[in-house]
């Protein structure tokens, strides 16, 4: 499954943030096969569709769908005893699908900032120069040798040159290499390097608790960055997401009420970052069961339908789809049906998110 790595600089509350993560695990015995990895929490992705087909269904089991984010930090701290990012820290980055950046932004004269003082524009940059050198590292190797290549003139090498340079260009600015606009022809050039400032990036703006509801100064420094290189910003409090954690959902919502907050910040980092790494979510509804499934947006419905069960994708014959503002419409399928709203798709249909899906197979 893709991942979403957590990174940052020490003190900035990363380990609160993981805390509040690992507190909110999925139970076990719905997913078997999830990671036991103790640098891995898998938390369920909350969706209020699932709690309207509930509804709708009074099915015997609602199982919602899972996302996956990785402690680097965890990772790295057994590894590498060395000061600073070591080449262990880039090699765990690089693993990951999406970078989940953590950035100081609350104020506690307790806690010692690694810098001396609170900084977000100085710590982003901090991690960013970092990547953006081991970047630069590989694209400047790879760059001369394809460059030499372009003087024969073959169009495959010149454009991989050209597609070079500007990234080269770029990362020698200290900008990303999310940030260069390539044409789709250099584009696979680009991406088959795997370039750690290729991956997409959400800021975790960390607040003190008083700030979780309307952020800060300190949040809008974190905002224009962002907004610079192509990343998004989620305002946590990981402090309250840790107590939040331990709560049932009737506590959570009056402790959220009380805050000013209409959502947990956890929440929102968990739907931002599922979105990051373009998943959507399809759904099965019976009585005996209710459940999201998660799948990479353009998958196609005999793909969609292998994310269930292999046999599901092999035998594939048609799958009965309704959308799910479609089905909440009508009220059920057997009146969607009558509307016109209740299709039957082939193999070549694209998957939508919200799809409320059946599927023929052969076995
Ligand atoms: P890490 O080194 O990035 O993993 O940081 P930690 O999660 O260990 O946090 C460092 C310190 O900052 C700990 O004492 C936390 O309790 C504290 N901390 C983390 N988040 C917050 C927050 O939102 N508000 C306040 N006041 N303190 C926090």
């Amino acid at each position: 499954p893709l991942t979403a790595g957590i990174v940052g600089l020490p003190n900035v509350g990363k380990s609160t943030l993981f805390n509040a993560i690992t507190k909110s695990q999925v139970e076990a015995a719905n997913y078997p096969f999830a990671t036991i990895d103790p640098n891995v929490g898998v938390v369920e992705v909350p969706d209020h569709r699932l709690d309207q087909l509930t509804e709708m269904y009074q099915p015997k089991k609602t199982i919602p769908t899972t996302f996956e984010f990785t402690d680097i930090a965890g990772i790295v701290k057994g590894a590498s005893k060395g000061e600073g990012l070591g080449n262990k820290f880039l090699a765990n980055i690089r693993e990951v699908d999406a970078i989940c950046h953590v950035v100081r932004c609350f104020n506690d004269g307790n806690i010692t900032h690694v810098s001396g003082k609170i900084d977000p524009s100085d710590d982003i940059d901090t991690i960013n120069l970092e990547l953006i050198l081991a970047d630069l590292d590989s694209v400047s190797k790879r760059y001369e040798k394809a460059a030499k290549m372009a003087k024969s003139k073959n169009h495959e090498a010149v454009v991989e040159a050209q597609a070079l340079a500007k990234v080269k260009e770029a990362l020698e600015n200290s900008q990303p290499a999310r940030t260069v606009d390539l044409t789709e022809e250099e584009e696979p050039f680009i991406k088959h390097m795997f370039l750690l400032t290729m991956k997409p990036v959400l800021y975790v703006a960390n607040v003190q608790e008083e700030d979780a509801a309307t952020g800060n100064d300190y949040v809008e420094i974190v905002r224009d960055i962002a907004n610079q290189e192509n990343a998004e910003v989620v305002v946590v409090s990981a402090k309250i997401e840790e107590e939040l954690a331990s709560l049932d959902d009737d506590d959570k919502a009056m402790f959220l009420e009380d805050l000013g907050m209409e959502q947990s910040g956890l929440d929102v980092l968990i739907q931002r970052a599922y979105t990051l790494l373009g998943l959507e979510t399809f759904f099965t509804a019976g009585e005996p069961e209710v459940r999201a499934w998660t799948f990479k947006r353009g998958m196609k419905a005999p793909q969609a339908a292998g994310v269930i069960h292999s046999d599901f994708e092999r035998g594939f014959i048609r799958a009965e789809t309704v959308s799910f503002d479609d089905l909440m419409e009508y009220g059920s399928t057997q009146a969607a049906k009558e509307h016109g709203k209740y299709r039957s798709e082939g193999k070549d249909y694209v998957v939508q998110d919200g799809d409320v899906m059946l599927f023929r197979f052969n076995v």
